[in-house]
C-alpha cells in the first residue's frame, strides 16, 4: 500500500514545518489529492492514522479534497473534465489536449499548535 509511504513523507514535512515554526503539535492537515493520483482516499486515512501514531500529528485532523481530472484542448482552447479515460477534446475532439489538473498529491494546509 503505497499510501503509507506517502504519509511517512508527509509526517517528515510535518516535522520539518513544526520545527521551523516552534511548534508542537499538528491539529490539520488539509490535502489536495487529484483522480489520477492513484491514492485510494480510504487508504489515505487509515494510514495516515497509521503512521501519525505516536507523532506529532497524532489526532490530527485530515482534510481531503479531491481534485477533478481536467484538460485544456491545444486547438480550440475548451477546458472541460476527462470522463472515462477519453483523452480527446469534448467540444471539437482534437487529442491536442493538455492535462491542467487531476494528478497532483500535495500539502494545501498545515494549522499547527503552540507547545
Ligand atoms: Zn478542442
Amino acid at each position: 500500500m503505497h499510501e503509507v509511504s506517502i504519509c511517512e513523507s508527509i509526517i517528515d514535512i510535518l516535522k520539518q514545518q513544526a520545527a521551523a515554526r516552534g511548534k508542537a503539535r499538528v491539529t490539520l492537515v488539509r490535502l489536495k489529492i487529484g483522480e489520477m493520483a492513484g491514492v485510494v482516499e480510504d487508504s489515505m486515512r487509515f494510514a495516515f492514522e497509521v503512521v501519525s501514531k505516536d507523532t506529532l500529528a497524532e489526532g490530527a485532523e485530515l482534510v481531503i479534497d479531491l481534485v477533478p481530472l481536467m484538460a485544456r484542448c491545444k486547438a480550440c482552447g475548451a477546458d472541460f473534465p476527462i470522463e472515462g479515460y477519453a483523452f480527446s477534446c469534448a467540444v471539437c475532439g482534437s487529442p491536442e489536449i493538455e492535462v491542467v489538473s487531476g494528478r497532483e498529491l500535495m500539502i494545501d494546509e498545515i494549522e499547527l499548535e503552540e507547545p
